[in-house]
Protein backbone atom coordinates (compact mmCIF):
# COMPACT_ATOMS: atom_id res chain seq x y z
CA UNK A 1 0.00 0.00 0.00
CA UNK A 2 2.75 2.23 -0.05
CA UNK A 3 3.06 5.97 2.64
CA UNK A 4 -0.63 6.53 3.57
CA UNK A 5 -1.70 9.29 5.47
CA UNK A 6 -3.89 8.68 8.61
CA UNK A 7 -6.42 11.50 9.74
CA UNK A 8 -8.65 12.31 12.70
CA UNK A 9 -12.04 11.22 11.68
CA UNK A 10 -12.84 14.07 14.13
CA UNK A 11 -11.58 17.09 12.92
CA UNK A 12 -10.12 15.97 9.79
CA UNK A 13 -6.06 16.98 10.21
CA UNK A 14 -3.47 14.46 10.07
CA UNK A 15 -2.24 12.75 13.15
CA UNK A 16 0.47 10.92 11.39
CA UNK A 17 2.02 9.12 7.84
CA UNK A 18 2.54 6.17 8.01
CA UNK A 19 4.27 3.22 5.81
CA UNK A 20 2.12 0.65 5.58
CA UNK A 21 2.97 -3.31 4.74
CA UNK A 22 -0.01 -5.35 3.24
CA UNK A 23 -3.23 -4.94 2.70
CA UNK A 24 -6.25 -4.40 5.25
CA UNK A 25 -7.46 -3.08 8.39
CA UNK A 26 -4.61 -0.76 9.97
CA UNK A 27 -4.84 -2.62 13.43
CA UNK A 28 -1.27 -1.43 14.95
CA UNK A 29 0.95 1.33 13.36
CA UNK A 30 4.76 0.48 13.95
CA UNK A 31 6.54 3.05 15.28
CA UNK A 32 8.85 2.23 13.22
CA UNK A 33 7.23 2.88 10.28
CA UNK A 34 5.66 6.43 11.36
CA UNK A 35 7.39 9.11 9.08
CA UNK A 36 5.40 11.93 10.26
CA UNK A 37 3.67 11.80 13.78
CA UNK A 38 1.42 14.88 15.05
CA UNK A 39 -0.37 13.23 17.96
CA UNK A 40 -0.26 14.42 21.46
CA UNK A 41 0.25 11.60 24.53
CA UNK A 42 -1.39 11.86 27.61
CA UNK A 43 0.04 8.71 29.40
CA UNK A 44 -0.24 5.46 26.69
CA UNK A 45 -2.77 7.06 25.30
CA UNK A 46 -2.34 8.49 21.68
CA UNK A 47 -5.06 11.58 20.86
CA UNK A 48 -5.08 13.96 18.04
CA UNK A 49 -4.43 17.70 19.14
CA UNK A 50 -8.22 17.87 19.00
CA UNK A 51 -8.11 15.33 21.85
CA UNK A 52 -9.87 12.24 19.67
CA UNK A 53 -8.26 9.14 21.20
CA UNK A 54 -6.61 7.63 18.07
CA UNK A 55 -5.38 4.43 19.81
CA UNK A 56 -3.22 3.15 22.48
CA UNK A 57 0.45 2.81 23.21
CA UNK A 58 1.71 -0.72 23.10
CA UNK A 59 5.23 0.25 23.41
CA UNK A 60 6.97 -0.90 19.74
CA UNK A 61 3.08 0.18 18.31
CA UNK A 62 0.11 1.84 18.39
CA UNK A 63 -2.91 -0.11 18.88
CA UNK A 64 -5.28 1.80 16.41
CA UNK A 65 -8.99 2.85 17.66
CA UNK A 66 -11.17 1.79 14.45
CA UNK A 67 -13.52 4.33 14.42
CA UNK A 68 -11.06 7.49 15.13
CA UNK A 69 -9.31 7.83 11.68
CA UNK A 70 -9.35 8.18 8.32
CA UNK A 71 -6.55 6.83 5.59
CA UNK A 72 -5.54 8.72 2.19
CA UNK A 73 -2.81 7.46 0.12
ZN1 LIG B 1 -8.86 15.65 15.57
Amino acid sequence: MGIITIKCVKCGRKVFKYQKMGKGRLWRCWKGRIIEDQSVREGDVVKCTCGNVIGIDKGGYIRMRQSSFTISS
